[in-house]
């Protein structure tokens, strides 16, 4: 049995009130608790360090252009030949013909990087909407393979929600990040000291089920700066001792979370038909992996406007896995995945692409967008789920396209991805935040 945990802490109590609200339940003043602290403690629960660059001040990158590329756009499939991309200040102030883009680039003549991509393709930064961060390595490896916007699918210790600082500060460290923080997940393991405020779990000998603690949690992640939260229906399926599935959570314990995320979008690992119907029936954001998806689930989603998030890479590299459960397991879901494509697409559920890459083993983005058209997506469609399908999941509608007043996230391929979406996997140059991070050239 597990014991009921105390309302607190509530959403945005920033530490000194909580001390006040501490000291009053004891009945005792606050200033006799910070005299017994010292004043040191207290000094430190406020405000920012101080320190070098305190006041901030952020790198910057110089204005750049792009030109002699075709630029396409995934909103509408257009391209334009020998187009011309200028970037200034963080974000696109011109794309189009050299015509059209003159002004743009007459101001900023004499200030600017130029990149001539004669024979290529230009596309915006990709999305990846399910990847696993914990290290700055890991930032980096993701941005090589293309992805300059991600959505954390959790990290251990709060690595996402720092990495999601970065980029206001550091261009081209870390891609835009929207941060999940910690799963929530029965067993918190060492992520239990994530943050002081999640000791009280501790008590829970059989992990985090009861409603009341699944919601304690979830305001622990929204208050240590997560902007989304993952959650699951079932085990993993990467695990040859684990039966994704079984029920880890159903619908009631997933409506907790729901309800405490507050609109904070969640997204949910699930793979077996009851786990994914309880988990978008509970409202969440987006289905992750959704392997035995029904029909009538599917009509739902697309009812709901539910995304789904196959994330084919996952479930395909299992099949060529040494651990002979997982490849059977790999072979077993990749035609059911596929299928599940197929009716979701049919159903007009909006599909997104996902790598489920954890740490610095990154599968380019470009990959999952591959494995979708070979699920049945056109290369347009499977373009928009790594741009702006991505992107509208993620709340962000400056990213995902390169118009005017698009954030200065670029990748540039070798071959045109409206007629082979393999073509991004072929990642020539990759400019995040403005930073110019690979360039071949
Ligand atoms: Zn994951």
């Amino acid at each position: 049995m597990t014991t009921p945990l105390p309302p607190h802490p509530p959403a945005k109590l920033p530490r000194r009130g909580i001390l006040a609200g501490a000291a009053a339940i004891a009945g005792i003043s606050v200033a006799t608790i910070a005299a017994q602290l010292g004043s040191a403690p207290a000094a430190h629960a406020v405000g920012k360090p101080s320190g070098p660059n305190a006041q901030g001040r952020p790198l910057t990158t110089p204005p750049l252009i792009i030109e002699g590329g075709t630029i396409v756009d995934p909103e509408t499939g257009d391209a334009v030949e020998d187009g011309v991309l200028v970037l200034d200040g963080g974000r696109v102030s011109a794309a189009g013909t050299r015509d059209q883009t003159r002004k743009a680039v007459a101001a900023v003549a004499g200030r600017s990087q130029v990149l001539n991509a004669s024979g290529r393709w230009v596309v915006p930064g990709l999305v990846d909407v399910h990847v696993h961060a914990n290290a700055l390595a890991d930032a980096r490896a993701i941005l090589q393979g293309g992805a300059t916007s991600v959505r954390s699918g959790s990290s251990s210790f709060y690595q996402d929600v720092a990495l999601a600082a970065l980029p206001e500060w550091a261009p081209g460290v870390s891609p835009r990040m929207t941060p999940a923080g910690l799963f929530i997940s029965p067993d918190l393991g060492d992520s239990l000291l994530a943050d002081p405020d999640l000791a009280p779990l501790a008590t829970l000998s059989g992990g985090v089920k009861e409603t009341s603690d699944l919601a304690y949690l979830t305001r622990v992640n929204l208050q240590h700066g997560a902007k989304v939260i993952k959650t699951r229906a079932n085990p993993r399926a990467g695990l040859p001792g684990q039966d994704p599935r079984e029920l880890v959570y159903n619908q009631e314990q997933l409506s907790a979370v729901v309800k405490a995320a507050n609109g904070a979008g969640v997204l949910c690992h699930a793979y077996s038909a009851e786990g994914i119907d309880g988990a978008v029936r509970a409202g969440v954001r987006s289905i992750e992996h959704g392997v035995f998806v029904t029909e009538s689930t599917i009509a739902e989603m697309a009812r709901r406007g539910t995304y789904f998030t196959p994330t084919m890479d996952a479930i395909t590299s299992m099949a060529t896995s040494s651990d002979p459960v997982l490849a059977a397991r790999g072979k077993e879901y990749t035609p059911i995945l596929q299928a599940a494509v197929r009716a979701a697409k049919d159903a007009g559920v909006t599909i997104v692409a996902g790598t489920d890459s954890f740490g610095t083993d990154v599968t380019p983005i470009g990959t999952e967008a591959r494995l979708l058209a070979e699920a049945g997506l056109t290369p347009l469609e499977a373009l928009q789920s790594a741009t702006v399908h991505a992107a509208r999941l993620l709340g962000q509608d400056d990213v995902g396209r390169l118009v005017r007043g698009s954030l200065s996230d670029v990748v540039v391929v070798d071959a045109d991805p409206l007629a082979d979406v393999s073509a991004l996997e072929r990642v020539r140059v990759v400019v995040a935040q403005g930073a110019v991070i690979r360039n071949g050239l």
